[in-house]
């Protein structure tokens, strides 16, 4: 049976951050749109990342506040964890977001199509039995999580499925080190489960200011996660019913019930028929495309995860927007500028980073760097026992000390960064921090009062 044909202006795989945004864009401008979506709307974010992540995020902060509560005066008596009732919660709030996503489509007058699209070379894409044609394409496929290449890989779990666990693990072991390992380790042992978090080289967060992941192994291992650096591992096996991790260096780390790899992603480039277009894909298997998210074939365009650069929603979300602009608003110079990106790490306590690193900046601008750093407690561990610091670096380059970049570990780092990525952007100088009014008391204030 031959396949039916249908024509847009634009289509759009992938109904994640990137995918939607872009597709809602260009039908704001008038295109006709078809997106293509696979799974559920919303993409990664939406279903296993961002959104369930930041619902586990807060219920691991309530968990440390009501130990707090204590030190505050309130006899608290927790009766228990309900770990189903906190699943049934999540799973409620994400599919009323898929219902919203699937409703703002619907109004931007976007043709939303479920099914998985391959390339069919000049002849435009299948979608099952249907073929689609556009003089406009665009990849937003974003990627999966890897898995290591070792014998027994498949027995752990990916971020993904934390987020199906009908059951909390007792003893889990998380092998990585970077946003997904720090992020659900701290939900994990704040909730009660005995969390170790396996990571191959000396630290964790090891692409960041190295104050940062200092200042939060240093927390986590207070919070009672037992941290193993040194530790790639080699063969993942159950034995009596636990798993065990060989590794390359050390005893075995055993006697786990869920063991997660946190380990990076790679993008879901391989079924897409991308070679039929004479696309090559990068090394890493991503979409290699230029600052305006063109790829190698004209009229083809990736933008998000699938791209591998800056793999975060709001990045995903401009680029798609941007391209749809250039594409169809008649905006033919926009694009997203890939610097000065703030990025926050929902570990417990939070990171807000943004710019560069010391070690960035030195490499960059040798002897012109200088640094202001503050450590500190915040006032709201005045009462409590222990006393977490809170750190923060802030960068500077040259005479009129321009600030470029701003590392902050602690309480409420989360929230206090976005405004101090504005004044970043703007090439905000040490002396305009200076200038600035201290809001007290508060954590902010610390930043600009730094000698
Ligand atoms: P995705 O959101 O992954 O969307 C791609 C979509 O394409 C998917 O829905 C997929 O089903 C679909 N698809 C794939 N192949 C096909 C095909 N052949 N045909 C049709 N459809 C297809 N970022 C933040 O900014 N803040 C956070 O707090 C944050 N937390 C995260 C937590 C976790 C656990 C994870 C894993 C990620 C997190 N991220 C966070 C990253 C963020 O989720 C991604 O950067 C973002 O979702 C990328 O958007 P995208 O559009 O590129 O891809
Ligand atoms: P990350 O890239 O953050 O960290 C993965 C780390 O695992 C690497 O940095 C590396 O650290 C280590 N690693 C890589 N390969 C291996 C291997 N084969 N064996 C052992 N260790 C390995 O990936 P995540 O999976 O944590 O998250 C994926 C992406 O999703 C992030 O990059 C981020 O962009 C996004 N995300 C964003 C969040 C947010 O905005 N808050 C939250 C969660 C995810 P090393 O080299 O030091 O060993």
């Amino acid at each position: 049976m031959s396949a039916s044909s249908r024509t847009f202006d634009y289509l759009v795989i992938g109904g994640g951050s990137g995918g939607i945004a872009s597709a809602r864009r260009a039908a704001a401008l008038g295109a006709r749109v078809a997106l293509v979506e696979a799974g559920r709307l919303g993409g990664t974010c939406v279903n296993v990342g961002c959104v369930p992540k930041k619902v586990m995020f807060n219920a691991g902060g309530l968990a440390h506040a009501l130990e707090d509560a204590r030190a505050y005066g309130f006899s608290v008596q927790v009766q228990g964890f309900d770990w189903l009732q906190l699943k049934r919660g999540r799973d409620a709030y994400v599919a009323r977001l898929n219902d919203i996503y699937a409703q703002n489509l619907e109004k931007s007058g976007v043709q939303v199509l479920h099914g998985r699209a391959r390339f069919d070379g000049a002849r435009g894409v299948l979608v099952g039995n249907e073929r689609l044609s556009a003089p406009h394409t665009l990849i937003a496929v974003g990627g999966r999580p890897r898995l290591p290449a070792i014998p027994g890989a498949e027995l752990g779990l990916i971020s993904d499925d934390v987020f199906h666990l009908e059951q909390q693990p007792e003893r889990l072991l998380i092998a990585g080190a970077g946003y997904v390992a720090v992020e659900l380790g701290g939900v994990f042992a704040a909730l009660g489960t005995q969390v170790t978090v396996a990571y191959r080289e000396a630290s964790l967060l090891r692409h960041f200011d190295a104050m940062l992941g200092d200042g939060l192994c240093e927390e986590l291992v207070r919070q009672g996660i037992r941290l193993e650096p040194y530790s790639a591992g080699t063969r993942l096996e159950r034995v009596a019913g636990k798993l065990r991790l060989e590794r390359q260096l050390g005893e075995p780390l055993t006697g786990f019930d869920a063991v997660l790899w946190a380990i990076g992603r790679v993008p879901s480039t391989a079924a897409l028929g991308l070679e039929s277009l004479g696309i090559v894909l990068s090394e890493t298997g991503h979409v290699p495309v230029d600052e305006l998210q063109n790829s190698a074939v004209p009229g083809v365009y990736a933008v998000g995860d699938v791209t591998g650069r800056y793999e975060l929603t709001p990045v995903a979300i401009a680029a798609g927007r941007r391209l749809a602009e250039r594409l169809f608003g008649g905006q033919p110079e926009a694009r997203v500028d890939y610097f000065d990106i703030p990025t926050v790490v929902f570990s417990h306590p939070p990171i807000g980073t943004v710019g560069l690193s010391e070690a960035e900046a030195r490499l960059q601008y040798g002897d012109a760097v200088k640094t202001y750093q503050a450590r500190f407690t915040n006032m709201y561990y005045a009462l409590t026992e222990h006393k977490p610091k809170t750190s923060i670096k802030l960068v500077t380059v040259g005479p009129e000390e321009r600030v470029v970049g701003l590392h902050v570990i602690g309480l409420g780092a989360d929230e206090l960064l976005q405004g101090f990525a504005v004044a970043l952007r703007m090439g905000a100088t040490k002396r305009d921090f200076d200038r600035t009014m201290a809001i007290h008391p508060t954590a902010a204030e610390e930043i600009v009062t730094l000698k």
